[in-house]
């Protein structure tokens, strides 16, 4: 195993009707901000749970925050924020609300260009103001981590920054307030949350044997609980054991000391930029040709997959593994997000842009080895025309 410092600051607040937990969190002087996306959160009754759980606070509100959250419409929320004296955020929605909100949080105080941000990849953050989560999309893990993922579309880039300031304070989780996803949205957050755990468990061994188990067990439970899902969306009991795997997928606990990959999101990325694809259907895409195309380094753990995850025992190493690949698209497909580039009307023509944005953005050394070179993302890609 490897050394590692794990510090998790969030607190994570679970359940049924935690909502009205924000009072007791958020100090009564704080200038609030409250962020939201398009307006789910006015139709299933959050916003109206916030709304009187913080009565009497000082309360301004900036809704309209787009899935992918641009660079462009969060910096009107910045200047919002910055004119009214905001000390504090609370971001309701997804992971692109939230993504926005740690966004903002570090933009609001921040001396020079914003964009810095972005191209530091975070370490030219200093200082960030204080924000929470109530979460009503499980998948990205926002909400417990120190990520987030900033389009800017007027550049066609999709950029990653993190830093330990931008950890949200609390988050709440209410698994009720998923009910109210469409089918959709519900699948993306589970083939996304899949994907998390195999950046962080489909890596070459150091012997993490916890970690390993961690991720599996993970795995095993969306396995079970994702198709559930699509059948009985009002079932809390499966939403619950969703929104919680999703958080455990990307808190850093299961990628404590061991290796980390993220070629699957970081070549996905370039897909959503250029062609508006949601997150997680570029990772159903990518994830089963980066398997296929790395399948000789990472074959210890590709075996190890095929066996704890699937149950596929029989047949060569090569076979077992094929027949692994095969299962995981079959599972994205069950949940109803395509796994070809041709399920999205695109084409091999779709795949030099990519290698373009590639080079352009520095990504030419990706995944744990850094062995993942533009080259080697056209043949995944390929593999899953
Ligand atoms: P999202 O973009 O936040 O939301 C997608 C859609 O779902 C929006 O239209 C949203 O509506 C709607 N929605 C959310 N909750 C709903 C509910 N309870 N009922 C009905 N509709 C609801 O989706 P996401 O998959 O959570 O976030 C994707 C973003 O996160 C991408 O930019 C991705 O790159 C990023 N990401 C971040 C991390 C990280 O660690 N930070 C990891 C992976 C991915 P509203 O607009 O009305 O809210
Ligand atoms: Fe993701």
């Amino acid at each position: 195993m490897q050394n590692f410092v794990l510090h998790n600051p969030t607190k994570i607040i679970f359940g049924k009707d935690r909502i009205k937990a924000l009072a007791r969190e958020i100090p009564k002087e704080a200038r609030l901000m409250l962020v939201y996306g398009g307006g789910s959160i006015k139709q299933n009754g959050v916003y109206d749970q916030i709304r009187q759980a913080l009565e009497g606070y000082s309360l301004i509100e900036f809704g309209g925050v787009e899935p992918n959250p641009d660079y462009d419409t969060l910096m009107q929320g910045v200047e919002l924020a910055r004119a009214q004296g905001v000390d504090y955020l609370l971001a309701a929605g997804g992971g692109s609300v939230a993504d926005g909100v740690k966004f903002m949080a570090a933009a609001i105080p921040f001396q020079g260009d914003p964009m810095e941000i972005l191209t530091s990849w975070g370490k030219s953050i200093k200082q960030a103001v204080p924000f929470a989560c109530v979460l009503t999309l499980p998948g990205t893990g926002s909400e417990m981590n120190d990520g987030s993922v900033i389009s800017r579309r007027s550049l066609k880039a999709k950029l990653v920054f993190s830093s330990p300031l931008v950890f949200p304070q609390f988050s709440i989780l209410d698994p009720v307030t998923t009910f109210s996803l469409p089918p959709g949205q519900t699948s993306n957050g589970v083939v996304d949350t899949f994907v998390h755990i195999m950046e962080q468990y489909l890596t070459y061994p150091v012997d993490g044997k916890v970690q390993d188990r961690f991720a599996e067990g993970l795995l095993l439970t969306l396995l079970e609980e994702g198709p559930k899902v699509l059948a009985q969306p009002e079932n809390y009991d499966v939403r619950a054991n969703l929104m919680w795997c999703a958080t455990l997928g990307l808190n850093g606990l299961i990628g404590a000391g061991v290796p980390q990959d993220w070629a699957t999101h970081m070549v996905g990325h370039e897909l959503t930029a250029l062609y508006g694809l949601d997150h997680a259907q570029t990772l159903a895409i990518l994830l089963p040709g980066m398997m296929k195309v790395r399948a000789e380094q990472k074959q210890q753990k590709l075996l190890q997959y095929a066996e704890r995850v699937w149950g596929i025992t029989s047949g060569s190493d090569a076979e077992r593994i094929d027949a692994a690949i095969e299962k995981t698209s079959a599972f994205f497909e069950l949940m109803q997000v395509p796994t070809r580039l041709t399920g999205y009307g695109l084409t091999q023509e779709c795949i030099p842009a990519v290698l373009e944005q590639l080079q352009a953005h520095g990504l030419t050394a990706l995944g744990e080895q850094a062995d993942v070179t533009p080259d080697l993302a056209r043949k995944a890609l390929e593999a899953r025309l």
